[in-house]
């Protein structure tokens, strides 16, 4: 799907206020409410990018800020009155699609009723089916159970605008290319797809070749 890989983007300097961004105004005072009163370098570096709609590779350590980087532009992308999954981010575990769950709901609180459901393995498919009935504004979850789902066309990814890979390098540690690989099959091929790693080894570039369009390129090594 893409073409080459460009050069990584400059990264904009660190410590900026997120006030620059074109968020919206609610998004800012929720920002302001959680004390995020700058932009870590990766969200200063990833999110004119994102915005923007790019597609993006972003490499940088964990504790780095990377999931208010996806989720702030997820919700961008979002239109609260459709009531469709419209975003999707994989994770490699519970416990981390636990924790994205929870910060994109820290971040949705000013939003009515957006609905965010995790979906991961290790528990009965039953309960997942019967919540995702009633509807989701974004899911996040494992590959495996996602695709579960998929399988069973108790999830339906029509409306999806927006694909998050996140933590890229431990899904591919755990074997889940050919998991994601059958779940992007399944999103809209007009989409926004965003690839997040805390190390950028061989794979990832397979991965972006593969699932991401003219993908702008952050890396941020060393401090940040
Ligand atoms: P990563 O995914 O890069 O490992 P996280 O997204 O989990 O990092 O962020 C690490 C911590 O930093 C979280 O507790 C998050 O709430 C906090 N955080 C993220 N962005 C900001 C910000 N701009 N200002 C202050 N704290 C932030
Ligand atoms: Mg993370």
């Amino acid at each position: 799907m893409s073409e080459s890989i460009p050069p990584q983007a400059e990264p904009t300097p660190a410590g900026r206020p997120f006030g620059e961004l074109p968020l919206s105004p609610a998004l800012l005072a929720t920002l302001e409410q959680l004390e995020y009163r700058t932009m870590t370098p990766i969200q200063a570096a990833s999110l004119p990018l994102t915005l923007a709609g790019h597609d993006l590779i972003a490499q940088a350590k964990t504790g780095s800020g990377k999931t208010a980087a996806f989720a702030l532009t997820l919700l961008t992308n979002l239109n609260p009155r459709r009531f469709a999954v419209q975003a999707m981010v994989l994770c490699p575990t519970r416990e981390l699609a636990d924790q994205v769950t929870q910060e994109i709901r820290r971040l949705a609180r000013s939003a009515d009723n957006i609905k965010i459901l995790s979906l991961c393995g290790g528990t009965t498919m039953r309960p997942q089916r019967a919540s995702l009935e009633h509807g989701a504004h974004i899911v996040v979850g494992t590959p495996g159970r996602i695709m579960d789902h998929l399988d069973r066309g108790s999830l339906r990814l029509d409306a999806l605008n927006t694909l998050v890979l996140d933590e890229a390098d431990r899904m591919l540690d755990m074997g889940f290319f050919d998991d994601i690989a059958f779940v992007a099959s399944r999103c809209p091929v007009r989409r926004q797809t965003l690839l997040f790693s805390a190390t950028y080894p061989e794979g990832i570039e397979r991965l972006a070749q593969q699932f991401l369009r003219n993908p702008q390129q952050v890396k941020l090594t060393g401090q940040h």
